[in-house]
């Protein structure tokens, strides 16, 4: 009769020549996908990820999307994947979800609702201003100063 400890070698020696068998052709995939410029490593000391457990793959690899506002297809590249993760330094776990036409309509509506909302809120600084004038520049006019409103229970 065999000895637990030996009988879990077996089985793990077993499950890594499965796990090997299987990935083999995968790993070929993936040699030609290096060759042809397809597939770039990351570099993972300047990667992020905000997933748990921590995901970081070895390799960009050409990744085929459907744009989420047209429906074209397209292919967020492993080079524009480096940029992204390494340069801009976007988390691991943010991927494209547009095209590239759709990108720019999109960051182009953004920023006009940016600068609506930033108009809006100068503007509304600017009236409270008027409507409000200070004591200094009431004392200086010889007006009545601003009425103070103190919060006191009244008996
Ligand atoms: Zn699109």
């Amino acid at each position: 009769m065999k000895s637990n400890k030996k009988r879990r070698e077996e089985l793990r020696k077993r499950r890594e020549k499965k796990e090997e068998k299987l990935a083999a052709p995968e790993r070929e995939r993936l040699l030609d996908e290096i060759a042809a410029g397809h597939a770039l490593g990351v570099s993972k000391s300047e990667v992020v990820s905000h997933g748990y457990p921590y995901r970081i793959p070895n390799y960009y690899r050409d990744m085929p999307f459907v744009c989420r506002d047209c429906g074209k297809s397209e292919v967020w590249t492993a080079k524009q994947q480096k940029w992204w993760h390494e340069v801009v330094k976007v988390e691991i776990e943010s991927t494209a979800v547009r095209c590239r036409r759709c990108r720019t309509i999109e960051r182009d509506r953004k920023r006009a609702v940016r600068e609506a909302h930033l108009a809006g809120l100068k503007l509304k600084a600017e009236k409270k201003k008027k409507s409000e004038p200070n004591q200094a520049l009431c004392q200086r006019r010889g007006c009545a100063p601003p009425r103070q409103i103190y919060n006191v229970r009244q008996r």
